[in-house]
């Protein structure tokens, strides 16, 4: 689903990044309201943000 053409004129960590900031399919994943990592799960175990997934 990604586009491609972007990734030619971005560097290697810039790609990293983006892609560290997207990736919805790693296991570990970032709670947007508090920042706390967690593995793949339907509530942030922080501060029980409901993610829906
Ligand atoms: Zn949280």
């Amino acid at each position: 689903m990604l586009e491609r053409n972007w990734r030619e004129g971005a560097s290697e960590a810039e790609i990293a990044a983006a892609e560290a900031s997207i990736d919805l399919e790693a296991d570990e994943f970032e709670c947007p309201a508090c920042g706390h990592a967690f593995e793949k799960a339907g509530r942030c175990p922080a501060c029980g943000l409901n993610l829906g997934f």
